[in-house]
């Protein structure tokens, strides 16, 4: 076992502040990775503050963190995917059996054995995992993704979270010409759904309550924008969608968006909101459509995500910020005052 310096909520009402936690020595096939930014997720906040406590309650203390960039710094004697000096990512997930027919499938995220990368238990150390708020984290080589060299790092990080949990579904509901899509919230998954829906050819509809975002929302690629708060607006949607993504982090009328779907057509949740939200059967029985929930995407597709973006130069616009800007990232994150990631220069904690 070795100590990392980190940034750690004591309990729901705490800020974070910097400590040391324990990270585990390499076994065979762990790698080290310094980590160089970690992007700000709306569920680290969800979670540092026990949002979501019904389904997953919070141990303190807790290091947020699951949209790592950074540097291999050792490999285990059994390592093969990567060398000292090369980059890595790590997202969401940072360990599993492997051997389930889940996981055999390539659905890690879905396998009961997934470990998440803040929040769970390192079944080696048998103490909560610790995410990315750190300058080092030890992996499995199996849960770290390479990294293209073409693109910043500060806009790499939220590809490892915002990235692919909008791409998995996009993909699933094979998104492409010919289509018009909705994208519901211009936040940090928001904007990158909208980037990769232009990227695969659809027609880009983006809903927002911010009408000073209209502008971006253009330019990052949506053929229109819909201020969701104008009934008059909303109503010209009405009945035209093939499929909508609904990336919104607080409580809000869904039914106001199935409404918007086509026959056949499917709304996507990946938004998180902790509070349960009616939703009325009339409004998917016309028209056969359908609600469903995406969460993440396996490794395989989390590295097919981020050779796609190499490809097409796609990284998350990102405000680059401190560590010791974190407390403030949050409460701006909960006024949508984020254009559109924050990404902590992990560098920043070397100070501390
Ligand atoms: P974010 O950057 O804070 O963006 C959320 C956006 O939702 C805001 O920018 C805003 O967009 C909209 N919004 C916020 N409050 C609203 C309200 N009261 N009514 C309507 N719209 C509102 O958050 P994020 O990091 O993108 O995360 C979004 C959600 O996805 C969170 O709940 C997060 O936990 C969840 N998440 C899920 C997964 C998964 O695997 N399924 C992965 C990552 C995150 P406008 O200003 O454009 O309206
Ligand atoms: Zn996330």
């Amino acid at each position: 076992m070795f100590k990392a310096k980190a940034y750690s909520a004591a309990s729901a009402t705490s800020p974070l502040t910097c400590t040391v936690i324990p990270r585990r020595e390499l076994t065979d096939l762990d790698v080290q990775i310094e980590i160089l930014f970690c992007g700000i997720c709306h569920s680290d906040l969800h979670f540092a503050r026990s949002e979501w406590s019904e389904f997953m309650p919070t141990v303190y203390p807790c290091v947020p963190g699951h949209e790592i960039v950074g540097r291999i710094v050792k490999v285990g004697p059994k390592v093969t995917k990567f060398k000292v000096g090369d980059l890595a990512g790590v997202g969401c997930m940072v360990d599993a059996d492997l051997s389930c027919p889940l996981c055999q499938a390539g659905n890690e995220q879905f396998s009961p054995t997934q470990v998440g990368t803040y929040g769970a238990t390192d079944k080696h150390l048998n103490l909560p995992t610790y995410g990315g708020y750190s300058e080092a984290i030890v992996v499995n080589e199996h849960f770290a993704l390479h990294i293209p060299s073409n693109l910043n790092l500060a806009g790499v990080a939220p590809l490892l979270c915002a990235g692919i949990t909008t791409y998995s579904p996009l993909h699933h509901w094979k998104v492409g010409p010919g289509q018009k899509v909705g994208i519901v919230g211009l936040g940090g998954l928001g904007h990158m759904a909208v980037k990769f829906a232009r990227a695969l050819g659809a027609h880009v509809v983006v809903f927002t309550t911010s009408p000073d975002k209209k502008d971006d929302a253009l330019r990052l690629g949506a053929h229109e924008v819909v201020l969701s708060r104008s009934t008059g607006e909303m109503a010209k949607q009405a009945g035209t969608f093939n499929f909508i993504l609904d990336a919104v982090s607080a409580s809000h009328d869904v039914n106001s968006y199935l409404h918007l779907l086509a026959p056949d057509g499917n709304l996507t949740l990946v938004g998180a909101p902790a509070k349960p939200f009616p939703v009325t059967s009339f409004s998917l029985l016309l028209g056969r459509k359908s609600l469903s929930g995406s969460v993440i995407g396996s490794i395989r597709e989390t590295q097919e995500m981020l050779d796609f973006c190499g490809k097409h130069n796609i990284t998350a616009d990102v405000e680059v910020i401190p560590i010791q800007k974190v407390n403030e990232a949050y409460e701006r994150l909960l006024k949508g005052d984020v254009k559109y990631r924050f990404s902590i220069d992990m560098a920043s904690l070397k100070s501390e």
